[in-house]
């Protein structure tokens, strides 16, 4: 007579990190660990970067596209 009480609420309630399975803190509102949000913040900081400096040509570019456009 010994089943095994089965807890689905705790295994449901048990945080993990969405990404490396980490055990999260309870104190932790995020889906990640602060590993994987600091990789996250890098990746995105990194991202940013790239839009900037494409959009940063783009800028560079249209200018001189408008001015040949607008000649008439
Ligand atoms: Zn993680």
């Amino acid at each position: 007579m010994s089943r095994k009480k089965i807890n689905n609420k705790e295994a449901v309630g048990k945080r993990v990190c969405k990404k490396c399975r980490e055990p999260l803190r309870s104190t932790n509102s995020y889906n990640y660990c602060d590993n994987c949000r600091r990789e996250r913040a890098k990746a995105r900081r990194k991202t940013m970067e790239l839009c900037l400096g494409v959009s940063a040509v783009v800028l560079s570019i249209v200018p001189g596209v408008k001015h040949f456009v607008n000649k008439k």
